[in-house]
């Protein structure tokens, strides 16, 4: 074979490869457009996807747990560990890498003064096995710039008033925002601020099930002093070939240079996702504040990961509907509906309006009293019967309430309705 007609052949045999390859990219991007433009067409917000059925609630109501250990997570001591261990001796049932923890505490209402019952979630922060909880808990100062509103209740009396030894009242684990520790495909976790704490028990019940399995770690903080959990993200990277760490810092702090305090300046963003990923199919798992959640979940969906694919969390409204800050980015304001709907509250005997907004908005706003916790979807207090009519919800809760009730904090009516409440 002459030189010439060898350089032909391979030249042939290059370009065949490069064209089965445009190929089959190609086709994969027409299937995710496809699927893109049919949830479009049906004019539907992406659904969050159930990974496989929780399991059921390892214990009814509240049970009593004990704090074992409390200790901080990052250098500017605002994210504070709880480990926690049933009060009653009893075992610590299993949950699964993402769910959460349901707490009930009693608080001083900074209004009058009097101690008031209240309900927050708490993702659990370790992987699952071992023979306590733990959750890690950020304190939450009032809105930049609105020092007349008080800090945020659960958050601040966690960090300053539950000690070590002191007791809790916790409900299961629960949520449909989790992992199998089992599986082997690839992952990409994506975590912003807070957001960090379900992926922390994620990465650790990969590594602990799989070592080998791939674990991307994407985790956005301002800089160095907010990082949670900074020490076990570098030792996994350190101990785990299979564990790629990616710490982005927005601001980083003065005397921090990249390489060695973080790997990239800047929010995580799919521009990073498709720089530092290699071409293969991943699950992605993102929890992180709503503006991270608003952006990076349509851009991926844009990018062609079709939703069966992406799942992601986040830590909803605290305790109140809207923040009216100027700094603060606003709750999406849900669609007006086609036609007026009416919503009787048949115990408190008000007919009202719907103009827009939750259920429990509408409660509040005229009055109506109504339990509620975590105000998304997540801890089942505001769970009440529907009399007639028909609920809907823009994502499907996390909490499943029971046949004939709805969750009022995320519900919207579909029908005119008639509440009991
Ligand atoms: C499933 C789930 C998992 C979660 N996991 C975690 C976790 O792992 N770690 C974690 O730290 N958090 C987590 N959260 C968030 C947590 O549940 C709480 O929402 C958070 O701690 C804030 O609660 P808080 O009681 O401290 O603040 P709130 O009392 O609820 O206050 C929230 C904010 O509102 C401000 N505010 C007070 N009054 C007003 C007013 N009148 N007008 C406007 N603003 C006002 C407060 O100053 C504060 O900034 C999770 C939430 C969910 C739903």
């Amino acid at each position: 074979m002459t030189a010439s007609s060898l350089f032909a052949l391979i030249v042939t045999g290059i370009t065949l490869q490069v064209g089965i390859a445009l190929a089959v990219a190609f086709v994969r991007r027409r299937r995710a457009y496809a699927d893109l433009e049919k949830r479009m067409a049906g004019n539907q917000a992406p659904v969050r996807p159930q990974v496989s059925a929780p399991s059921p609630a390892a214990w009814s109501d509240f049970r009593p747990f004990r704090v074992r250990s409390k200790h901080f997570e990052d250098r500017a001591q605002s994210v504070c560990s709880f480990v926690l261990e049933p009060a009653d001796g009893g075992a610590v049932p299993a949950f699964a890498p993402g769910q959460f923890l349901t707490f009930r505490l009693t608080v001083a209402d900074p209004t009058t003064g009097q101690s008031k019952s209240i309900v927050r979630c708490y993702s659990l922060s370790d992987r699952p096995g071992g023979d306590t909880y733990r959750v890690s808990i950020k304190r939450v100062p009032a809105p930049a710039g609105r020092d007349d509103l008080p800090p945020g209740l659960a958050s601040n009396h966690f960090h300053d008033h539950v000690l070590e030894g002191g007791l809790l009242d916790v409900k299961a684990p629960s949520g449909h925002f989790h992992l199998d520790p089992r599986a082997v495909g690839p992952v990409v976790l994506v975590a912003g601020g807070i957001g960090v704490t379900p992926m922390i028990s994620m990465a650790a019940a990969c590594l602990h099930e799989n070592p080998q399995r791939e674990v991307w770690f994407f985790y956005g903080v301002r800089d160095g002093a907010d990082e949670a959990f900074a020490a076990t993200l570098r030792e996994w990277e350190r101990q785990h070939p299979s564990f790629h760490l990616h710490v982005c810092h927005s601001r980083p702090a003065v005397g921090e240079s990249e390489g060695r305090d973080y790997h990239h300046c800047g929010h995580v963003d799919l521009a990073l996702l498709r720089q530092a990923l290699p071409l293969r199919s991943f699950d992605y798992y993102i929890c992180g504040p709503r503006a991270m959640m608003e952006t990076l979940v349509p851009a991926l969906l844009e990018w062609g990961v079709p939703a069966e694919r992406i799942h992601y969390e986040a830590f909803g409204p605290a305790s109140l509907p809207k923040l009216e800050t100027s700094g603060q980015k606003e709750a999406p304001v849900p669609k007006p509906p086609s036609q007026p709907l009416s919503v009787t509250f048949s115990r408190s005997g008000q007919q009202v309006a719907w103009t827009g907004g939750s259920l429990l908005e509408l409660a509040e706003a005229n009055g109506i009293a109504v339990d509620c916790g975590c105000r998304a979807g997540g801890c089942g207090m505001c769970q009440t019967r529907v009399e007639q009519g028909e609920v809907e919800y823009e994502h499907s809760p996390d909490f499943d309430a029971e046949p004939g009730t709805c969750l009022l904090c995320v519900g919207l009516p579909k029908t005119n309705l008639v509440l009991t409440a």
